[in-house]
């Protein structure tokens, strides 16, 4: 029997926003949106070689009946920009949006924007270093710096807040520390007058890492998850302190037993985080951005997180950025990959054909509805 989950409803737990001029890009700007590479070199000779960046292009130019990269820009070049985002997403079945905006929101669309072009729900996922270095630009004392801190972190936004999510991997690795509340209001004294004057960027040190952790106790009384960036990303991230394992004393921890953590892409620290989520009840995990950079191996690395991950612990996302096309080919390499995975699993008479449905529908829509506790979807 075929295993057909292309028509599954898709609720894309992470992404970003489209910029808005999302369809006047030449061929650097448009495969800088399926690389993490920041080098034009690497930019320019290279990404077209990847596995990947033929795959997408090789499925665009069969759907749009075009030839060349360059074919392909300038047929995208002239459609209408609302009616384009609907059908990449129609044809993968996106029914509604996590979106992190602290990705060049300045040329972005807005939340409410994006939900209007693209016509699906659009749920806010806020960065807390985002919240955390616009609190520090302020002339604040270390209580209220707490204060306001914990205010603009779950103060309604466009649209509905869902997350709340933090880069500390871009920020000096996820072996998070542990201050006190003097050792944090004695970090904040000492920096305090450098970071008062314009630009403002957190790193690892005991103020950001004492109110990280008071951002996600908030969480936990709030019902709001926090998605953690794991694994790979551009080079700003030191992909050895990116293991998810690195927080498993925080897992651990009864101080945040009531806060929800969702590991986000994980590759190469897939079974690291699969088992994380196989100890913690409060552990989840995607595969957004590798699932798509690492296309042809999408089957094995469900296959890997399934193994050790129970399926309501696996959610979906594209990671989508800048472009419709990359939350599309996101949402088709989850949909491929999970067919390819869940069609070897039946083989194996490991699970049965209705158990591989049941799978793949937690994986595409429940986990990420109950988890996140999206309104007006069911
Ligand atoms: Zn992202």
């Amino acid at each position: 029997m075929v295993l057909d989950i292309a028509r599954f409803i898709a609720v894309d737990n992470h992404a970003h926003s489209l910029l808005r001029g999302h369809l006047e890009m030449d061929e650097i700007g448009f495969r800088r949106c399926f690389t993490e590479s920041r080098s034009l070199a690497m930019i320019e000779e290279h990404v077209r070689h990847s596995t990947h960046y033929m795959d997408l292009l090789d499925h665009l130019e069969r759907i749009f009946n075009t030839r060349t990269e360059q074919d392909f820009l300038t047929f995208r070049s002239k459609q209408n920009s609302t009616a384009f985002i609907r059908m990449l997403f129609d044809d993968v079945s996106i029914g509604a949006i996590i979106v992190d905006d602290g990705f060049r929101a300045a040329d972005s669309f807005s939340l409410k924007e994006f939900a209007e072009v693209s016509g699906r729900p659009v749920f806010e996922c806020r960065r807390i270093e985002t919240v955390l270095e616009e609190c520090l630009k302020r002339e604040l004392s270390f209580d209220q710096l707490c204060q306001e801190f914990e205010t603009q972190l779950t103060k309604p936004g466009q649209t509905q807040l869902v997350s709340l999510k933090t880069i500390c991997g871009y920020r000096g690795g996820l072996d998070l520390t542990v201050p006190s509340r003097e050792e944090a209001a004695q970090d904040y004294e000492r920096h305090r007058k450098e970071w008062g004057v314009g630009t403002c960027r957190v790193e690892r040190s005991p103020l950001y890492h004492y109110l990280l952790l008071q951002a996600f106790e908030l969480a936990g009384r709030a019902g709001l998850p926090v998605q953690i960036h794991t694994g790979i990303g551009d080079d700003d991230a030191d992909l050895l302190q990116c293991n998810p394992a690195l927080m498993q004393r925080i897992f651990r921890s009864r101080t945040f037993a009531k806060t929800n953590f969702v590991l986000l892409h994980c590759f190469p620290y897939v079974r690291e985080a699969a088992f994380m989520c196989a100890l913690y009840p409060n552990v989840f995990m995607d595969l957004s951005l590798s699932v798509s950079l690492a296309s042809s191996s999408s089957a094995a690395m469900i296959s890997e997180a399934l193994a050790g991950a129970p399926a309501t612990k696996l959610l979906a996302g594209s990671d989508g950025h800048s472009c419709a096309e990359a939350h599309w080919y996101g949402m088709l390499c989850w949909k491929r990959g999970l067919t390819r995975s869940l069609f070897d699993m039946i083989n194996n008479a490991s699970v049965t054909h209705r158990e591989a449905e049941q799978i793949a529908a937690f994986i595409l829509h429940d986990n990420a509805i109950k988890l996140y506790k999206l309104e007006g979807l069911a």
